[in-house]
């Protein structure tokens, strides 16, 4: 067990949070301005030239603070963004991961202009997720101001097709990964205390289709096989498989089958989304 004795240790230790929150708080106002740059450049996943436009303002502004960037370059999509920043150590980077392509139509910003006001930020692409990259932009500058140099390397990686499926980013996305000893997805925080996500789950999605056979259900029942009855037991089945304490969820979002109420159901067909915290 480790006690600390020093109460200058003790004391500094203490201070620091505040000391690093009072820094952010005196530059609030220009966090604000970043992320208001970021959302008026309108970067819709579909439109290119716009997140192209989006992904050249961010690589100046980390351009800026010393990091090299470098544009993978996408032919159906925005390009990808990476910028390698050295550090004092040849340690593995942490990469900062994010994204700028957005789930808002080009010209949203006339009718959603971005504002401040009552302690609230509005616009196009606020929360998900460029205050997320704002947050990359200052507290790499944070780093620098404290540290004169970051204490390791950091690597970023901005994508144009988060919001799409990432299909042309994955592969650069893992790459990159497996090369860092940690990565931070500066995505919107988990609730109202502002809380990091350290963590996402897996996701896949199901369908299940039941085939049984047709029947009237007045002259011929017993001829009859339901699909519908077997997708119920189905279900029933698939909810056992859910464990909570493993972050293991699935859950049957949509049901259909059958043609008619006196008819024995030949069709019948589940939709389900399944999470995995592993
Ligand atoms: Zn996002």
């Amino acid at each position: 067990m480790t006690k600390l004795t020093s109460p200058a240790v003790s004391q500094s230790a203490h201070q620091m949070p505040k000391a690093r929150l009072h820094y952010f708080e005196q530059r609030r106002d220009q966090i604000v301005d970043t992320i208001r740059r970021l959302v008026e450049i309108e970067s819709p996943s579909d439109n290119k030239q716009a997140v192209d436009r989006c992904s050249a303002f961010a690589a100046e502004e980390f351009a800026a603070l010393g990091g090299r960037a470098q544009f993978h370059r996408v032919t159906d999509f925005g390009n990808h963004l990476q910028v390698d920043f050295a550090g004092e150590t040849q340690q593995k980077p942490v990469l900062l991961l994010g994204h700028y392509d957005t789930v808002y139509p080009m010209g949203t910003l006339t009718s959603m202009p971005c504002r401040v006001g009552n302690g609230r930020l509005w616009g196009p692409g606020v929360l998900d997720m460029k205050s997320g990259i704002a947050l990359m932009i200052h507290a790499i500058q944070a780093l620098q101001s404290w540290h004169g140099q970051l204490p390791r390397p950091v690597t970023v990686l901005l994508v144009s097709d988060e919001e799409v499926g990432s299909n042309s980013s994955r592969h650069l996305t893992e790459t990159l990964a497996q090369q860092s000893s940690a990565v931070l997805v500066l995505e919107p925080s988990y609730g109202p205390k502002g809380a990091v996500k350290t963590a996402r789950k897996g996701v896949g999605e199901y369908s299940l289709k039941v085939t049984g056979v047709a029947a009237h259900s007045g002259l011929d029942f017993e001829k009859g096989q339901s699909a519908i009855l077997e997708l119920a037991r189905q279900i029933q089945a698939i909810s056992k498989m859910v464990d909570l304490k493993r972050g293991l969820t699935l859950n049957v979002g949509l049901v259909g089958g059958g043609t008619r109420i006196n008819v024995v159901a030949a069709e019948a067909t589940a939709s389900l989304d399944v999470r995995v915290a592993r």
